[in-house]
């Protein structure tokens, strides 16, 4: 564990379900975040600057999440606080890359392409995104100069929790898994950074699955599944003008005509390109592997980043199923070798590129939702609901369950409160919402960043007034 604040504690701890002969608690902080993404990187960091000794548990070896370990790295403006401050930083060292149609005249409105796709072909644009590695590594630094311990390639495994009688249960400490085996740690506040919501479950606060049904008029076969996760993967040396020339000459937009020929060649394995279903569902547009193959810009030129979906119909509960979560990562780095070994042989522009990195993880997209003392919800988007306890000022959105329609809503601090536990805040894609608002805001990194901060800041508070998160009266909006 790096730091110095982290003592050895000899007090025993005894639940009786795990031995304390076999779990010794070996630190204790004021604020314990679990899991190191934007939201309990910016909830770790925000705590600490307030003065809280804080504890970061992560599993990987940096902080940043599905942005860092999960090779994700779109950059965009910062929308305040900490969030503005991490697209400086990764700015300043050097780690933002920006593409324009400059550099790749043929990317607008071209199918490959991620984000750009649906433009007007030769239109403008500016695509910018971090260097994950490098982004980590500033994170991480930024973590270390507030004085956060932080016990990295350690994994939460379980949750000890104390009954109290005629209140929520509360967290005692946490138990991790580290190179010295099972450990715990102790705290006074605890934060959900997990991306999932794997704390507030195995803490006991109710939670749903992710998934669900599709808004109104979409093509869907009425099976809910989660939106599919996906492992990011980045390819390098690509000549994306002659693949662009190629789309035109062979009037061949989205690759089909060469993945027949490859198929025919016994070069595609079953499942890697796979019809996408149609309509305004959350499954088709975005989140199959054809005919969009997925590709944005990315580090610099000639290296882009490309997305290999869970399968939709698969159905894979990544972060509930063991058997979900091993299938996923076995199967998907197979379907990466067999794309990139197929766009190597077969498409222009690929002949002399590599694959250079696959994410650490297949991220998840829609995983747990725990039931919190609000859970956000489609009518409070639709109606335009404002709270005495808004975390942030009014925010103006769309999504796709109600068309081009503009929402004017705001989030209560009551969503960072998870029900039957009194001293967990939630963050990031682990808040108390709906599944239906996810696209909302609810899951996007400037959001999970935000998220995370306030939490943070709720945190310290709370331990500066020795009061839980449950007693905290939320009065100001914070952004
Ligand atoms: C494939 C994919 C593409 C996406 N594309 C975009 C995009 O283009 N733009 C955008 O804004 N958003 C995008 N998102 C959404 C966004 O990345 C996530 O919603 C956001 O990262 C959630 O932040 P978080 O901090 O809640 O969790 P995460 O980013 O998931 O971070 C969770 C962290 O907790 C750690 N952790 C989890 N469990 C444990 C454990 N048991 N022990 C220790 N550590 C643990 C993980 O290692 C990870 O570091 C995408 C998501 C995915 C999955």
């Amino acid at each position: 564990m790096s730091g110095t604040r982290a003592a050895r504690i000899e007090a025993p701890l005894n639940d009786g379900t795990i031995p304390a002969s076999r779990v010794p608690v070996v630190a204790e902080a004021d604020v314990v975040v679990v899991g190191g993404g934007p939201g309990g990187f910016a909830a770790a960091l925000r705590a600490a600057r307030a003065g809280a000794r804080t504890i970061l548990i992560e599993r990987f070896d940096m902080p940043g999440g599905v942005h860092t370990s999960g090779l994700q790295g779109a950059a965009g403006e910062g929308v305040g606080g900490i969030h503005t401050e991490l697209m400086e930083r990764f700015a300043a060292k050097g780690f933002i890359y920006v593409a324009t149609e400059n550099d790749l005249p043929g990317w607008a409105g071209n199918p490959l392409s991620h984000y750009e796709r649906n433009m007007k072909p030769g239109s403008p644009f500016r695509r910018a995104s971090f260097n994950p590695e490098g982004a980590g590594c500033e994170m991480a630094l930024m973590l270390a100069e507030a004085g956060v311990d932080c016990m990295y390639a350690t994994a939460f495994v379980e949750a000890i929790v104390e009954a109290q009688a005629g209140r929520d249960n509360k967290i005692a400490a946490v138990v991790v898994h580290d190179a010295e085996g099972l450990r715990a740690v102790r705290g006074k506040i605890f934060i959900d950074g997990t991306g999932t919501a794997e704390l507030a479950a195995r803490a006991g606060a109710p939670v749903g699955s992710g998934g669900g049904g599709q808004p109104a008029g979409a093509d869907w076969d009425g099976v809910e599944r989660p939106i599919p996760g996906g492992l990011l993967w980045i390819m390098s040396g690509v000549d994306f003008a002659q693949t662009a020339r190629h789309q035109e000459s062979a009037r061949d937009p989205t690759l089909s005509r060469l993945i027949a020929e490859a198929s025919a060649a016994g070069d595609i394995p079953p499942g890697l390109y796979r019809p996408r279903m149609k309509g305004g569902n959350v499954y088709g547009e975005a989140y199959i592997g054809h005919p969009t193959l997925d590709f944005s810009p990315m580090l610099r030129e000639g290296t882009f980043v490309v997305w290999q979906n869970v399968p939709y119909e698969w159905a894979l509960r990544m972060d509930e199923s063991a058997g979900d979560a091993s299938r996923a990562r076995g199967e998907l780095r197979g379907f990466i070798e067999a794309e990139a070994r197929f766009l190597r042989k077969y498409a222009p522009g690929f002949s002399a590129a590599t694959l250079m990195d696959v994410g650490r993880f297949v991220g998840v997209r829609d995983g747990r939702h725990p039931v919190g003392e609000h859970v956000f919800s489609l009518a409070d988007a639709r109606e335009g609901r404002e709270f005495r306890d808004a975390i942030s000022k009014p925010m103006t959105k769309t999504f796709f369950w109600d068309g081009p329609r503009k929402h004017r809503f705001q989030v209560p601090f009551r969503c960072f409160l998870p029900k039957n536990v009194e001293n967990l805040l939630l963050t990031g894609a682990s808040l108390s919402f709906e599944y239906e608002t996810i696209f909302m805001v609810m899951r996007n990194f400037p959001w999970c960043a935000q998220t995370g901060e306030i939490a943070g800041f709720a945190a310290a508070r709370c331990v500066e007034r020795g009061v839980s998160p449950k007693e905290f009266e939320w009065r100001e909006t914070y952004f």
